[in-house]
């Protein structure tokens, strides 16, 4: 694991060179964003104590197996704990694929999915202010991955809408050929599209992703995505 101090709020913790997760500040302890693959609890937790706090609460950005690989190992060491998911993703934590009728009928693939036995304690709606992080529905990627805006600092967490593999930033459509794994395990990509332009409005000043590194200049680098997005053959 490499731990990587982004500001005095933030720290990334990298697994595999290519899995990210996020221990953000606030005044009683971290908020941890996403617990990325499995077999990552004790590390995580000692990268909070490194940090100088204890984990309260654990935010998951979707229901993807190396974004809450950890999940249920993190509950069972830390007891009593909050664990935030998007609404219409907190199905998919207990592996609910069924589609909902104002929704694209494009099939989930079940495998990405494999399902948690820790169970929400809160479910996240558009808007809402979750500590310091606002929550901003970004489906698409999966039918309810949700970005989240730290509105201390305006630093974007986008979970998988966005990925910075290799150092440039890109909608998750249009991830490059010798890592196409977001891209491949993309839901909706139309959907992920209007999602990343939904994104500008946010004016993000850093960007942090689950793929690569963290995106300084959010706002202009997101513009240059989401026109790429949009020339892109793949969408
Ligand atoms: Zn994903």
């Amino acid at each position: 694991m490499k731990l990587q101090r982004i500001s005095n709020d933030v720290a990334m913790l990298t697994f595999l060179g290519f899995s990210n997760c996020y221990l953000v500040r606030e005044q009683d302890g971290f908020t941890l964003i996403d617990t990325s693959t499995s077999g990552n609890a004790k590390q995580i937790l000692q990268a909070a104590k490194d940090c100088g706090g204890e984990i309260k609460r654990i935010l998951l950005t979707h229901a993807h197996s190396d974004h809450m690989g950890s999940l249920d190992a993190l509950h069972d060491l830390l007891g009593r704990v909050d664990v935030a998911i998007s609404e219409r993703e907190a199905p998919l934590l207990h592996k609910d694929f069924s589609l909902r009728s104002d929704e694209p009928q494009t099939p989930l693939k079940g495998f990405l999915f494999p399902g948690a036995k820790t169970r929400p304690t809160h479910t996240l709606t558009e808007g809402e202010l979750f500590g310091s992080l606002r929550c901003i529905y970004t489906p698409g990627h999966t039918p309810g991955q949700m970005s989240f805006l730290d509105e201390r600092d305006s630093t974007l967490f986008s979970g998988d809408a966005l990925v910075s593999l290799g150092g440039t930033l890109q909608v998750c459509t249009v991830t490059p050929w010798w890592f196409p794994l977001p891209k491949l395990f993309t839901w909706n990509k139309l959907l992920a599209n209007a999602s990343a332009r939904k994104l500008i409005t946010a004016s993000p000043r850093l960007i942090l992703n689950g793929h690569g590194p963290a995106i300084p200049d959010g706002s202009r680098a997101l513009a240059e995505a989401v026109k790429r997005a949009g020339k892109s053959r793949s969408t």
